[in-house]
């Protein structure tokens, strides 16, 4: 390992891109070269049931700057950085999509921003070109995440980013399964900027995210990021105790005042009183049981996933 340690290391999870990948390649060897500086290109292969691997490890057998990291199975794309983040070597770290939807093109201006000396930068799309709904769901991602997490960003979703080499290992160490990198990073990095990038169409193929993957990941995004749901039942479950004593001051009245035959019709008052407190009761039962499933899961610091091989320096090693 006598060779020059690279100074960018571009981080790149594939799932399914097989469409991309050649153009992808080009593009990002182009724009890294005309860095100037030495570079690493590492690509994490997170299952893929299609010819990526394939593509991907001819392409790093031939060029020693590209790195292939293959999983085993798939893992989601903030586990596939995590394994890019663990591998990278430069100063300067750089996240990109695979589906060139992040022109590769704008790493130079992430690489030169970091250079006026910030820990991390983020990159705000310009003119964000997904589907409606895509659109619409990460607006709420992005808005929902900001107030629970405290950590004022205006484009989570973006993977367009670059980070500096301490806050990388940061998060590594940070050994927490689910995850959202662009946050978790922002909480440990001093210094944030945003630039804007351009964004265009998924080049070819579709979205990898699903409606219910991203009903997962805000659901993740809040639980692992706050208490505020734990504090919201909190809250609820007190209003509705207040409120049914004072119905049940009303009730008592109703009775003392109007007599039984009265309060017989006030059965159902109470039925659905009684049924409301087991909502309630159910609902934050539910909540309990989502924090305690996921200390479970934490305790058992089971690894985020599993390599299966990796090829560098144009050559194939096998993990273990
Ligand atoms: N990706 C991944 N594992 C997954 C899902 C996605 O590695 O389980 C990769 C995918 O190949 C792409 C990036 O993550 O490089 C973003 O995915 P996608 O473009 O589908 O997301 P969207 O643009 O719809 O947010
Ligand atoms: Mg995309």
């Amino acid at each position: 390992m006598s060779q020059n340690l690279p100074y960018v290391s571009i981080v790149i999870p594939v799932f399914n891109e097989e469409e991309n990948i050649q153009e992808l390649l080009e593009r990002v060897t182009k724009a890294a070269s005309a860095l100037g500086k030495p570079y690493e290109v590492i690509t994490i292969n997170d299952g893929s049931g299609d010819g990526s691997l394939a593509m991907l490890r001819d392409a790093a057998l031939r060029d020693p700057r590209l790195m292939v990291i293959d999983f085993n199975r798939n893992y989601g794309q903030h586990a596939a950085v995590f394994a890019g983040f663990e591998a990278a070597r430069g100063e300067i770290i750089v996240t990109l999509d695979a589906d060139l939807q992040n022109p590769p093109e704008e790493i130079g201006k992430l690489v030169s921003t970091m250079e006026k000396g910030y820990d991390v930068v983020g990159s705000v799309r310009q003119k964000r070109k997904d589907p409606l709904f895509r659109k619409i769901a990460s607006k709420i991602i992005n808005k929902v995440t900001s107030s629970v997490t405290g950590v004022k960003l205006s484009d989570y979703g973006c993977m367009l980013r670059a980070y500096r080499r301490n806050v990388v290992k940061t998060l590594c160490s940070s050994k927490e399964i689910s995850t959202f990198i662009p946050v978790l990073a922002d909480m440990f990095a001093g210094r944030v900027t945003e630039v804007p990038v351009a964004h265009a169409e998924r080049a070819r193929g579709e979205s990898k995210y699903s409606l219910w993957k991203l009903v997962k990941l805000q659901f993740d995004l809040i639980t692992s990021f706050s208490l505020l749901p734990l504090r919201a039942t909190m809250v609820i479950g007190f209003t509705t105790s207040l409120l049914a004593m004072a119905a049940a001051a009303v009730l008592i009245a109703g009775r003392l005042l109007f007599g039984a035959a009265w309060a017989v019709s006030g059965i159902f008052t109470l039925f659905s009183a009684v049924f409301f407190f087991m909502g309630v009761i159910l609902f934050g039962l539910g909540l309990l049981g989502e924090y305690t499933g996921r200390i479970y899961q934490e305790v058992r610091r089971r690894p985020r996933y599993v390599i299966r091989q990796v090829i560098r320096n144009g050559e194939a090693e096998d993990a273990r």
